[in-house]
């Protein structure tokens, strides 16, 4: 298979997307895909449907999830693939996380009310499969008539630039939420016979001076956890940047995975379309673990 034909980042209406898991491989088809996974945040819900949506459309669509997880001070994110959506220890922190982002969008509501914003959770609790995430709160509020002044006042045009402003850490309607540690969460997928990939791994380091240093550490403190892979492809990510997972993967033994983490229309900027990553030309080989 041509390494370019992969994408194993995606996200539906399951979570934080807004294309359905249907329209998202109808999509992925279009572009000529042929082997992907819809990782929606702390949730299996959309599996079966993905399956199905594959089998369909004639795609290869492997079971994917993107877990929320804490370790030390930093907050990551957790690819997995192929572990049995039914795995009863895996439902039960799932069910755990669920009911955590329920209690969030509560204290979301009282700190936003606070700060001027007003949004109706009912909708966004109501959602009976998948879960609920701060965009969703955002696009509530972009989305209330009661709110146009104060957003027109902060020249706030998207929910994107309101999450931003509101919902990301140190701002006035952030909540902080109970999280998987990453090696138990890395263990609870291996133990449910799934791979996982360390999302992303730059996006809570860049602060740091010495952020090559510690990725190089954390990758090996979670690689002796079980870690199998790490998302080296990534929109964002730098031809520097991507060479260097890539070298680290070799040297750790990890697997380099690929993906476009597409939501759906409204931030092209960043996350333009299905398969939206680039490999630079590099030289590698997707794992057959992950596929
Ligand atoms: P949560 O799942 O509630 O922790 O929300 C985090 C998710 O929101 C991330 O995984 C992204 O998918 C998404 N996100 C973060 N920042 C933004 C932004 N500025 N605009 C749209 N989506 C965002
Ligand atoms: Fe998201
Ligand atoms: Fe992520
Ligand atoms: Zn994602």
């Amino acid at each position: 298979m041509e390494a370019n034909r992969i994408d194993l980042h995606l996200h539906s209406t399951f979570s934080d997307g807004l294309l359905s898991v249907e329209e998202m491989i109808g999509a992925c088809k279009q572009a000529g895909l042929a082997v992907v996974a819809i990782t929606d945040h702390d949730t299996v819900d959309q599996v079966a449907s993905a399956l199905e949506a594959g089998r369909k459309a004639g795609i290869r669509v492997v079971p994917g999830i993107e877990l929320s997880v804490g370790h030390g001070e930093y907050d990551f994110h957790l690819l997995a693939y192929n572990f049995d959506p039914a795995n009863a220890a895996l439902a039960a922190a799932l069910a755990d996380q669920a009911q955590a982002r329920r209690d969030r969008v509560h204290a979301i509501q009282a700190r936003l009310a606070d700060a001027g914003y007003l949004f109706d959770p009912q909708p966004l609790l109501a959602k009976a499969e998948g879960s609920v995430g701060r965009p969703e709160i955002a696009r509530a509020v972009l989305a209330n008539p009661a709110n146009a002044d104060r957003l027109r006042q902060e020249t706030i045009e998207d929910y994107s630039t309101f999450l931003d402003r509101y919902l990301t850490t140190g701002q006035p309607g952030y909540v902080e939420r109970r999280r998987l540690a990453m090696t138990d969460a890395i263990r609870l997928i291996t133990e449910a016979g799934g791979v996982t990939s360390w999302a992303h791994a730059p996006w809570n380091l860049r602060r740091q001076a010495d952020a090559e240093i510690r990725l190089r550490t954390l990758a090996e403190e979670f690689r002796a956890a079980g870690l199998a892979g790490l998302e080296v492809f990534y929109p964002t990510h730098s031809r520097e940047q991507t060479k260097q997972f890539l070298r680290l993967c070799r040297e750790l033994d990890l697997a380099p995975t690929a993906g476009s983490d597409y939501h759906g229309p409204g931030r092209e900027n960043l996350f333009p379309r299905v398969g939206a990553w680039q490999d630079f030309g590099l030289d590698w080989q997707p794992d057959q673990r992950f596929l």
